[in-house]
């Protein structure tokens, strides 16, 4: 199975600037002679015809493969612009003066524990210790290293791709689940016999929430301030941590909740988990301002990406499909009411349920027979994914701790029979 490890990086800053540098301007030069040659002659290049460009782009520091692999990130965008183009996807345009650079396999050596990066013909190879992780068995393959720059913390990261050689298992059985992801709860998962767990994670809204609020008070401190001042710098270095801080608290929580779900996946014996496509949300359309800052401080693309590889490894498929209209139907008769609060109402045949719970039975429903409304839910659970330590000390319990002892806390069981 396919592997990403992210461990910090300890190049001088200058020699990392420098790689990430170049193959930004690999990039830049791709781009800019892509659209020169499609005005002067009307025509847009191929990926390969562009490759044969490369003569032109020769990089005097990066290796032959990590030049091609800035050039391909280019056409790989006009690619990911084309599929996209429905819900306003757009043409890379501007110009890079940094990207990641990338090491294909074929750049990389490992010896002694050590990874050797190869640059251009004569250079030096970069040389970097394995991760802790890996140090103690090298991995089956390594497919792919990336020198990841992150913005808020304003640091370097590598991103080591290995495939583990394993196998992944085969599917526990055969049922599938459907999760509606949202923005109150993280998601709630229903089976094809209509049992819905919800899933809560309080903490990540409140993180969200707090998020917002100080990054407010803090630009308008900062609006105050001369720019690039003393004081100005010193409220720019509090927001920098206050965004470093708030993405590693959320992104642990998110990793937690992930896991709890491909827990249950797992239990419930799924073959494949049917989630709804949210790729437009919070695009094109202004929603009331409270609504937008939910919609817009989802982390979907994340979490999705989160459980596809949890899944997988469990033999479990991840798939996407519309999920146009499934929180508006009503799952017990099909007739279309706008919910209202957390509680959905049908003002034909008088159901009363959880509005999660309804959009899950109808996705579930859509995934199973191809239509809304034939699976209605029967039990309602509510799991707690995530809970702070109660020791409170700022830090998150760890995961094993939560799964040693049950934290998942079965708060009520409504039954709808
Ligand atoms: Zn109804």
């Amino acid at each position: 199975m396919i592997r990403t490890h992210s461990f910090p990086c300890s190049l001088p800053r200058s020699e990392a600037d420098a790689l990430n540098r170049e193959s930004g301007r690999v990039y830049a030069a791709t781009l800019i002679w892509q659209y020169r040659i499609y005005r002067r002659k009307g025509i847009w290049l191929s990926p390969s015809a562009s490759e044969r460009l490369g003569d032109y782009l020769r990089s005097t520091t990066l290796h032959a493969h990590s030049r091609d692999a800035a050039q391909q990130a280019f056409h790989k965008a006009c690619k990911t612009a084309k599929v996209n183009r429905a819900i306003g996807g757009k043409y890379p345009h501007k110009r890079k003066w940094y990207r990641t650079t990338i090491w294909k396999s074929t750049g990389i050596r490992v010896r002694d524990g050590r990874l050797l990066l190869a640059r251009a013909r004569g250079l030096e190879p970069v040389m970097v210790a394995l991760p802790p992780a890996l140090a103690g068995a090298p991995p089956a393959a390594v497919v792919e290293m990336r020198l990841v720059y992150d913005r808020i913390t304003k640091r370097y990261h590598w991103h080591l791709v290995v495939d583990d050689g394993r196998r992944p298992p085969v599917a526990p059985g055969a049922q599938t689940l459907a999760a509606d992801l949202g923005d109150i709860h993280p998601a709630a998962v229903a089976n094809e016999r209509g049992a819905v767990v919800i899933f809560t994670a309080r903490d990540l809204r409140a993180l969200n929430q707090y998020r917002k609020k100080q990054l407010a008070s803090l630009q308008a401190a900062m609006a105050r301030k001369q720019k690039r001042s003393r004081r100005w710098k010193r409220l720019q270095r509090r927001k920098v941590s206050l965004l470093a801080r708030n993405n590693r608290q959320r992104r642990d929580i998110e990793h937690k909740v992930t896991r709890a779900i491909t827990n249950h996946a797992r239990q419930q014996r799924a073959r494949r988990l049917v989630v709804g496509d949210v790729r437009d949300v919070g695009k094109g359309k202004r929603l009331h301002a409270n609504s937008q800052q939910k919609v817009s401080g989802w982390s979907h693309g994340r979490q999705i990406a989160y459980l596809t590889y949890k899944l997988a490894a469990e033999g479990i498929a991840l798939a996407r499909q519309s999920e146009a209209y499934s929180s508006k139907t009503c799952c017990g008769g099909g007739a279309p009411n706008k919910p209202k609060g957390r509680t959905y109402r049908c003002s034909v045949c008088g159901l009363v349920c959880h509005r999660d719970a309804n959009g899950a039975v109808n996705q579930v429903s859509k995934a199973v027979y191809g239509s809304y409304s034939r699976i209605q839910p029967r039990t309602i659970m509510y799991r707690r994914a995530f809970r702070r330590s109660s020791r409170d000390t700022g830090h998150v319990a760890c995961l094993q701790r939560q799964e040693a002892a049950p934290l998942e806390r079965l708060r009520s069981v409504t039954s709808l029979e």
